[in-house]
């Protein structure tokens, strides 16, 4: 049987034009021209499709991750692949109650959106003096706040690290506003990041409300928290190779919108690569991730740093919101693919410039576990977590050129093994 299958497989890659064993430089030359946009292109538009038909999500724990993980599985299956949808656990968040009022020193409507994994308020809400707390970065941001609802600015730091200052200081809630007019969502990370309810609000109320004296809000949030369970989807070019270069993206979206720049785009990258290289470069060992529940808290990919055997795995590099109007052609700071990144845009005559994105997407828990890391952002954007991160709210120029620089990512580094 196994003598059987080596040759079959010999005979395989034996035919056909395009299947004589090429140099690690002409790998490097082609393969990022090859991606064929349109797939590209038709992928975004099946996951478009599918949070449409999920009530406008693809969020750990709903039909839509469900179905995304089933597009992935297929697609990875018909380029001849044999994909692995592992499990890991996580905590599953909802919210059925999202309610603001602002009762003085005016009466008006405060629209609000829990962080994730924020504890409910006691049923019926509560009702505080607003004090503010710059952003709340330090502890002292938060003098004179016991009692009442703290308010800082976003930015800077965490989430959690806000909430955690605000609560040690008595505060009875805290109130994240925007750096731009908008609603957001975002994440505390840990679902026991916080003993105080937490939620954002507009970025055009916040600085009114921080510098208005005698601001008093109420606020009702009905959120849960419950153990669950979600899935990656892991597949390689060589199962079974000795060394490996892992490359990832997240394939779910926030619980309030539709994820297709963040993070639909890295996840048809990623598709488009494997079938390329299956097909075309099989001496690549490359093992695509797929990872779920990155936007509760990096989940999946922090289940699978922990299992994963690190003497294989020569290098990670994660692909996380490739499309963004702002055409900020970026590359993850430090590390050992950086200068190459910035080599391969300049020699096109692309401006590009490094970014220190901290822990806020997947490469992170490999970084931590000495995995040396790198990847690609195409900038913040209007529509970051929001129901408007669709399809025509992309920039699919900027969303080709860092898909093929993502290519070139993979055949620089992916280890040759015949
Ligand atoms: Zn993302």
């Amino acid at each position: 049987m196994a003598l059987a299958a080596v040759s079959a497989g010999w005979v395989a890659r034996s035919e056909g034009s395009d299947q004589k064993r090429s140099t690690r430089a002409e790998v490097v030359a082609q393969l990022p021209r090859v991606l064929s946009q349109a797939r590209m292109r038709a992928d975004l538009l099946a996951l478009e499709r599918i949070a449409d038909r999920a009530g406008g999500s693809r969020a750990a724990g709903t039909t839509g991750y469900r179905a995304s993980v089933a597009h992935v599985r297929s697609e990875l299956e018909r380029a001849g692949y044999t994909p692995r949808v592992v499990g890991f656990p996580f905590v599953l968040y909802r919210e059925s109650v999202e309610k603001g009022m602002q009762i003085a020193p005016t009466r008006r409507d405060l629209r609000v959106e829990a962080l994730d994994y924020s504890p409910p308020t006691p049923k019926g809400g509560l009702r505080a003096r607003v004090v503010a707390a710059d952003d709340g970065c330090e502890p002292g941001d938060f003098d004179g706040v016991r009692g009442f609802i703290a308010l800082a600015r976003r930015g800077t730091c965490f989430f959690a690290v806000k909430a955690r200052n605000a609560a040690n200081s008595g505060a009875i809630a805290l109130l994240v506003f925007n750096a731009e007019p908008g609603l957001f969502d975002g994440t505390l990370g840990d679902p026991q990041a916080s003993p105080i309810p937490v939620a954002g609000i507009d970025g055009a109320v916040g600085p009114e409300l921080a510098t208005a004296s005698g601001s008093i809000v109420e606020l009702e949030l009905e959120t849960s928290r419950q153990r669950s369970t979600s899935q990656n989807v892991i597949a390689d070019t060589q199962p079974g190779a000795r060394r490996v270069l892992l490359v990832g993206a997240h394939l779910d979206s926030v619980l309030v919108g539709p994820g297709i720049n963040d993070n639909a785009t890295g996840v048809a990258a990623l598709l488009e690569i494997a079938r390329v290289a299956r097909k075309r470069y099989p001496d690549l060992s490359v093992r695509f991730a797929f990872w779920g529940a990155e936007e509760l808290g990096l989940f999946g990919s922090s289940a699978y740093a922990k299992g994963a055997d690190r003497s294989r795995i020569v290098g990670y590099l994660n692909f996380d919101v490739l499309g963004s109007p702002s055409r900020e052609r970026t590359v993850y700071k430090g590390g050992p693919f950086a200068a190459r990144w910035l080599g391969y845009f300049e020699r096109r005559g692309l401006r590009a410039t490094q970014i220190d994105i901290g822990g806020r997407s997947d490469h992170f828990p490999f970084e931590r576990i000495g995995i040396p890391t790198g990847g690609l952002f195409a900038g913040d954007y209007a529509c970051y977590h929001r129901v408007c991160d669709r399809l025509e709210s992309i920039d699919l120029a900027a969303f080709d050129q860092l898909a093929r620089a993502a290519a070139f990512g993979v055949a620089s580094f992916a280890p040759i093994q015949r």
